[in-house]
């Protein structure tokens, strides 16, 4: 019984797949925030090169891969895809289940497919550097890796508190030669204007975007990088559906239902785009299904509006569902779920419901992760144990209805680095605090003044 479908190096896709070309109504414009107009794309050359920006407004198909970053790409691209015959087992349901692992990358997730094509088109613009922020290391992880293949240095902000919890991640940074401070710094004048307000500061996500733009836009040889939520981000990891399209159709089954965890949207939109071209263009109606924490349930809670991208408002103002940059999530293991908005292009799609969103919390995305290691035997991300909890939701609904329905979801990454996740699962200790009604409506509130007339 055939349960992994590999692709060889030539099946590896030669584009990535940009859905703006095909989505019936185009986001609307990112704004600036003194004036409330359109910004022109010249405004973000400070902090980004030519060709990213070019692709963060392309509405073109289909945009090559550069041969160099196929060639590194070849290291551990195409990603294996497997059938999850023995959860099918243990859950004794009629469904299919599939998934595309992204773990077996060189920092154990989806990330690097865009932190090498970012390291890319940042070297042949000329930069040094690429500053960036990292929570809980993964992204900072994923670009310290691509900086150094080419030559570049890697500067990273991380959050102090990650900082003095997940040594290993920071050690793992140094071994990709990557330079990692804790945020607040006093490398920065806004890092320094905290820690002269709160010398025990520990940190925060926004505080740390902070400290990074204003490093690459004080310095002339330095750019700036983001992990998720642009559109470009979001167009490099369109590899990974492309390829499971290929998987998919060698084990003859395509998806009825396509899930992925969802924190800016990077791993949902690289599995699911290439999917719903099919949907847009082949006539096929696969549903795809972005999972996000209770905890932070700006899908299915926040409202679409403008809003800054990060919490100290040096972005522009992007369209977008979120709970408000000021709404802080309470502190659980899937790190990389804790971001409080949506990227663009995902929020339009679900405004025009072309995607569905779901929230699962994070006792029950632990119980199901272990269902997982249990029968698969690799240890998920917390951030994929939402995928998996939903998953097994859809299989459990399928036995109950005797239906027997294909289903994909994006492993997006290797829980390897959350071993003290799984022990406060195991011992009882998480907590999994929902917010209240009243602090979401009041964070997004303060946005009304934000909006465009
Ligand atoms: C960063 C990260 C996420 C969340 O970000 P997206 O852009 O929504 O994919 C999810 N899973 C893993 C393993 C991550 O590293």
């Amino acid at each position: 019984m055939e349960n992994k479908y590999y692709l060889s190096h030539e099946e590896m896709p030669r584009f990535y797949y940009n859905i703006m070309a095909d989505m019936p109504n185009k986001p609307l414009p990112p704004l600036h925030p003194g004036t409330r107009e359109p910004i022109t794309p010249d405004l973000l050359e400070p902090l980004f090169p030519k060709d990213l920006i070019l692709q963060e407004v392309s509405a073109e198909r289909f945009i090559e891969i550069p041969k160099e970053v196929r060639d590194i790409y070849a290291l551990w691209r195409p990603s294996p895809l497997f059938r999850a015959r023995a959860l099918e087992k243990h859950l004794d349901t009629p469904a299919r289940i599939f998934y595309k692992y992204e773990g077996v990358s060189p920092a154990g997730s989806h990330k690097p497919n865009t932190a090498v094509a970012q390291a890319f088109y940042n070297k042949i613009s000329g930069v040094k550097r690429i500053v960036t922020e990292t929570g809980a290391g993964q992204w900072g992880t994923a670009l310290a890796y691509g900086c150094q293949l080419f030559g570049l240095e890697c500067e990273v902000y991380m959050v102090r508190v990650s900082y003095d919890q997940k040594p290993y991640r920071k050690v793992m940074m140094n071994t990709f030669g990557g330079k990692v401070y804790p945020s607040p710094s006093d490398r920065t004048e806004f890092g320094k204007k905290v820690l002269g307000e709160d010398p025990g500061s520990s940190g925060s996500l926004g505080i740390a975007i902070s400290e990074a733009i204003e490093r690459a836009a004080s310095d002339p040889e330095a750019h700036y990088a983001l992990g998720s939520v642009l559109n470009h981000v979001l167009l490099h990891q369109t590899i990974i559906g492309q390829e499971a399209i290929l998987q998919m159709e060698k084990a003859g089954h395509m998806p009825d239902l396509v899930v992925a965890p969802f924190g800016g949207g990077s791993n949902f939109a690289g599995i699911a785009f290439p999917f719903l071209h099919l949907n847009f263009t082949k006539g096929q109606n696969i549903r795809c299904i972005a999972v996000e924490p209770t905890s932070c349930p700006k899908l299915t809670q926040g409202k679409f509006m403008y809003d800054f991208g990060d919490t100290a408002g040096m972005t522009p103002l992007l369209p977008m569902y979120t709970l408000g940059h000021d709404f802080m999530p309470s502190a659980i293991h899937a790190g990389g779920l804790r971001y409080h908005g949506a990227g663009v292009l995902v929020s339009q799609l679900l405004k025009d419901n072309l995607i569905e969103a779901v929230a699962q919390n994070q006792e029950r995305c632990f119980a199901a992760g272990l269902d997982f290691i249990k029968t698969e035997g690799i240890i998920p991300a917390p951030e994929a144990t939402h995928a998996i909890a939903t998953v097994i939701d859809e299989a459990i609904r399928c036995r109950e209805e005797g239906t027997a329905k294909n289903i994909l979801f994006n492993l997006c990454g290797h829980g390897y680095f959350d071993m003290g996740a799984y022990e406060d699962y195991m011992d009882g200790k998480l907590t999994d605090a929902v917010p209240e009604k009243q602090v979401m409506e009041d964070s997004i509130r303060s946005l009304e003044m934000l909006q465009p007339k």
